[in-house]
């Protein structure tokens, strides 16, 4: 019989330079959104030289728009160098400082639902959201997909997630959002998208639709 196993030749190294200014930034930033003090502990980078590599590390055949995931403490990147080479299409050092602050950001959501991922449009687009990675998106037309993405993940998740987020924000702030969280974080991972509809309505006054989204985005913006 035979099989393959891996191994993941390690090597630590303090960051340094570009990265350590971006992770510094994406730091305050998260702290600042989430009204976290994390100093302490702090989230450890991973960098990724390769596909194979990926896709060893999580245990998959990976998409190429796979660069970056998250894991509690850890957050893993395919390094800025190979992005031309191991991934669907280059990344500049803002998208790429974006993409740092992305995948940290998700580790402020398990950390601020103790480790509920659901639902992933918002997970997903408070990511895009808080990272600036919004900035590097075509605003939607309309909204019309991103619902879709309760507990499945996918490609056009981040189409319309963090516009989502933006809207919900500009419309009524950050902490109706940090208190959703807090709801998330209640329910202990028993979640359902009826019960998630229920604590959104308990937060905003209304259930999560396209329609109530559309009509939270002003007519002349579009
Ligand atoms: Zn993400």
């Amino acid at each position: 019989m035979y099989f393959m196993s891996y191994l993941f030749n390690l090597t630590l190294k303090l960051i340094e330079g570009e990265l350590e200014e971006s992770y510094k930034a994406a730091m305050e930033r998260l702290n600042n959104f989430f009204n976290i003090g994390w100093i302490h502990n702090l989230p450890s980078v991973f960098v990724v030289e390769d596909r194979t590599t990926i896709d060893c590390l999580r245990n998959e055949k990976t998409e190429p728009w796979v660069v970056g995931w998250s894991d509690r403490r850890k957050v893993f990147l395919l390094s800025r160098e190979k992005m031309k080479t191991e991934s669907a299409r280059e990344y500049s050092i803002d998208e790429y400082n974006a993409l740092l602050a992305h995948e940290l950001c998700h580790l402020f959501f398990n950390s601020s639902t103790n480790g509920v991922r659901t639902p992933i449009w918002l997970n997903e687009g408070l990511s895009g959201y808080v990272s600036g990675d919004i900035q590097f998106k075509e605003k939607p037309k309309s909204f019309s997909s991103f619902l879709e993405f309760f507990n499945k993940d996918g490609a056009e998740v981040y189409d319309e997630s963090a516009f989502a987020i933006k809207v919900l924000i500009d419309a009524f702030g950050k902490e109706k959002i940090l208190e959703l969280l807090q709801k998330i974080k209640e329910t202990s991972g028993n979640m359902t998208k009826g019960k998630f509809d229920d604590l959104f309505k308990e937060v905003y006054g209304f259930e999560p639709t396209y329609d109530a989204f559309n009509d939270l985005t002003s007519p002349k913006d579009y």
